[in-house]
């Protein structure tokens, strides 16, 4: 299919020292040597690929200079469109590069669609779907483990992952479809429990893929860790203390809505939105009702809960009560004012339940609070060994995979004709290939690069 040629900035808007524009299509070199100038007189088409130019581009029709500019081509396949691409890098005002657009698209260039380069990758063959769409995963990741899990994908980390589970499936699918496309020969059949042991196989290691979804899903979002406890234990020193010491970050994390005041910090390279509630005392007047119905909310919301206890006071009817409230949720018990002299019963009480020994005002055991956070929030998983899915996509595709997958199983054992089988494994094979994106429809893709920046 013969594409028109696209343009798009490449960098924010915004005052920058550099801003690039950029070219992808059939028409790109042409449309590009239209406003080149070079004082030895050169011709755009005559630049080796891939190498920088520093020239003049002009409005052609007046030869007027419109900046000073390097000029980039990149010649088809070996580009990230895999067509022609030129990139315009030119001084980065909002001027300059409105300038520069209008002058590209009077020659003839179409102003880009959100995620169109990248579509153009992918339709090109220079990237699976997976890689595609982790070029936005990178683009936003806005903490260290997120940007490593997401270059993990786009060096094809996860493409890999799937094609070895459909690998088990295609061998399984292999040897059922000879016996059922020879039936009437003395073909050897393949006996059904090494089958099973296959699809087994396949489903540990789907199940495995589709475990990683709820760290995955905290590395991209972030996790919401509630600071409770009555007043004056030490909440919103707490949250102060931790905001101080942590970088806080700036970049909006995909995903995330909020209608409570959060400051989100990185701990250990995992994006933490923080937050404390009131207390959580019964009461009778209306305005701390509310406040407690909020702070249930919050708690029922939160990844993580840190319960506060004050070490240097009694233990209340709200201590006891706030211990219930939260004995389902993922917690941590905190003991804080650890520089202050303990109540010998509130340590009574408290220690048997292993808190984490914390003093919010000096800093005291914040490090270990923090590892424990961490390790709480992600479990087992290790960032560095396995393969993690953080799209809510991936793992609504695997989910279907898997349960075409058990299908396949329990018709396998209850010995149904071996052609249901069959197709209950292709069943889960073509669901896995969504990811890749050998089997998507045009609607499918339109979706995923809508989400995409312009210019990406
Ligand atoms: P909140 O009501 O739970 O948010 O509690 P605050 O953070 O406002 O703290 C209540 C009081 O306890 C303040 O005077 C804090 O300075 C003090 N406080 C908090 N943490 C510590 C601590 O670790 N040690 C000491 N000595 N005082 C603390």
């Amino acid at each position: 299919m013969e594409e028109d040629t696209i343009v798009a900035p490449a960098t924010p808007v915004g005052v920058g020292a550099i801003g690039i524009i950029r070219l992808s299509g059939p028409d790109a070199i042409y449309i590009a040597s239209q406003c080149f100038r070079s004082d030895k007189g050169t011709r755009l088409e005559t630049l080796e690929s891939h190498k920088a130019t520093y020239a003049s581009m002009v409005e052609p029709d007046t030869g007027i200079t419109v900046d000073e500019v390097v000029f980039l081509v990149m010649r088809k396949p070996h580009s990230y469109t895999g067509e022609d691409v030129v990139e315009i890098h030119c001084h980065g005002s909002p001027a300059v590069l409105r300038r520069v657009m209008e002058v590209l698209t009077r020659l003839g260039a179409r102003i880009a669609e959100p995620g169109e380069f990248t579509k153009r990758a992918f339709l090109n063959g220079r990237m699976d779907l997976a890689q595609a769409e982790s070029v936005a995963e990178l683009i936003t990741s806005a903490t260290e483990q997120a940007r490593k899990v997401a270059l993990a994908h786009l060096q094809g980390q996860l493409s890999a992952e799937i094609s070895k589970i459909s690998r088990h499936l295609y061998s399984t699918l292999a040897a059922l479809e000879v016996v059922i496309d020879y039936a009437e020969e003395d073909v050897e059949e393949v006996p059904t429990e090494t089958l099973i042991s296959n699809l087994q196989q396949a489903e540990s290691l789907l199940q495995k893929l589709l475990e990683t979804y709820r760290e995955g899903k905290i590395l991209r979002e972030g996790a919401l860790v509630v600071i409770a406890g009555k007043p004056n234990v030490g909440k919103s020193s707490l949250l102060n203390a931790l905001l101080r010491q942590e970088r806080a970050i700036v970049t909006p994390i995909p995903g995330t809505t909020r209608d409570y005041i959060e400051e989100t910090v990185e701990i250990e390279g995992i994006p933490i939105r923080l937050t404390d509630t009131a207390g959580l005392r019964p009461s009778t007047n209306a305005v701390e009702q509310m406040g407690t119905q909020r702070a249930l909310s919050l708690i029922e919301k939160a990844d993580l809960l840190l319960l506060l206890f004050d070490q240097s006071s009694p233990l209340t009817a709200e201590d006891r009560e706030a211990l219930q409230i939260s004995s389902r949720k993922l917690r941590l018990l905190v003991l804080n004012k650890l520089d202050l002299p303990a109540n010998p019963d509130t340590l009574l009480q408290v220690e048997p339940l292993n808190p984490i020994r914390i003093s919010a005002l000096t800093g005291e055991g914040l490090d270990t609070l923090k590892k424990e956070m961490i390790s709480s929030l992600l479990g087992r998983v290790s960032m560095t060994e396995h393969t993690i899915i953080t799209l809510e996509r991936h793992r609504d595709i695997l989910q279907r995979s898997l349960l075409h997958l058990q299908d396949a199983q329990s018709a396998l054992s209850t010995s149904y004709p071996r052609d249901i089988v069959a197709t209950a494994i292709r069943a889960s094979l073509d669901a896995l290939s969504e990811i890749t994106g050998e089997n998507v429809t045009d609607e499918i893709l339109n979706t995923i690069f809508s989400t995409f920046c312009v210019g990406k």
